[in-house]
């Protein structure tokens, strides 16, 4: 498979990951530095919120103001990227709170954008977060039980994604596993004159079991049901390299593996078969996992934290999505 024959203009313009010397930085493919490092972080209505995750040692929810000096401290200590999710204070049926002009997301975007301008904002796009029911997609229920409707969504997801770009995101990223998303939030954002917008897209994504402590931080636990038709089997890796190959074509301009430890052999498959810009998200498990065992001394935190990391990088990723970012921005200074 060559590059030429995966994606063509106006899709594919390669030009969107240059815009700024921190674009560039986030998706260099030969350094370890604090420039590869994104923090995600979790926007809740309010003023002075600041709500630990109990299974998330260090992490919070945050109203905006308190997210605005979670970010410009991130910043400070060389954190280029966050990526934001969003708790809405209602959830309905079709997701309301995550394309509202206003919403927790947008209004977050359109603050850091304006007090840390050249901090890189990614926002999660997706449902679960906003729904009554805590899936992607949009559910009906028959006979058969509920379903999760997957082209139905698709419309909520680009509009949830172009709102994200009006309020100033600079690369927005589909998690649902709908199929054809990345398609449709492209040319939505074409249609709206953000042709220059990146997508990064959640490409394999694997129903986990190392979600877990993430679903509390999100309050984003399904109410029935798990992701399973949705999300991938972790037995599948050819599966894994043909969703990435189809989200390049619908025009993703960087790609996802989540997981992270558990996929290292995705990420290598998937750079050196793609050659993209590659991304690896250290999920909520293995970040917890970590900090309790440390908590017992059972383990050396930051040792077996910048292994991790390392590992990421060596199987082939640029970009590493960590909850740890800070506390490794600060280890590789004073390295
Ligand atoms: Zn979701």
């Amino acid at each position: 498979m060559t590059l030429s024959a995966l994606g063509r203009f106006p899709a594919l313009r390669p030009r969107r990951l240059r815009q700024s010397p921190a674009l560039r930085a986030l998706v260099a493919e030969t350094r370890l530095s604090t420039d590869q490092l994104v923090l995600p972080l979790f926007a809740r209505p309010g003023r002075k919120v600041r709500r630990e995750v109990p299974a998330m040692p260090g992490v919070f929810q945050l109203s905006p103001d308190e997210l605005l000096q979670e970010a410009a401290k991130a910043r400070a200590t060389g954190v280029r990227a966050v990526l934001l999710f969003g708790i809405p204070d209602r959830k309905d049926a079709k997701a309301s709170g995550a394309y509202a002009r206003n919403g927790i997301v947008q209004q977050t975007v359109r603050l850091l954008k304006k007090e840390v301008p050249d901090l890189v904002v990614i926002t999660d796009v997706c449902l679960c977060e906003y729904m009554e029911h805590g899936h992607c997609g949009i559910v009906r229920r028959d006979a058969k039980g509920a379903r999760i409707l997957n082209d139905p969504t698709l419309k909520l997801l680009a509009q949830t994604a172009a709102s994200h770009a009006d309020a100033g995101a600079d690369i927005v990223a589909p998690s649902d596993m709908m199929d054809g998303r990345v398609r449709a939030i492209r040319e939505k954002l074409d249609a709206g004159g953000f042709a220059d917008t990146p997508i990064l897209s959640y490409a394999a994504k694997f129903a986990s079991a190392f979600y877990g402590p993430f679903r509390e931080a999100a309050e984003s636990a399904p109410k029935f049901g798990d992701r399973r038709s949705y999300q991938m089997d972790a037995a599948n890796a050819r599966e894994a390299l043909r969703e990435v190959a189809l989200d390049i074509e619908e025009g993703a301009d960087m790609v996802m593996v989540k997981p992270a430890l558990a996929c290292l052999d995705l990420i290598y498959r998937v750079k050196a078969e793609f050659g993209y810009p590659t991304a690896a998200y250290a999920v909520s498990g293995e970040y917890s996992m970590v900090k309790a065992a440390a908590a017992k001394r059972w383990i050396d935190e930051r040792a077996v934290t910048m292994e991790s990391l390392l590992a990421m990088r060596r199987a082939g990723a640029d970009t590493v999505i960590t909850y740890a970012a800070m506390d490794v921005a600060r280890w590789l200074r004073e390295s």
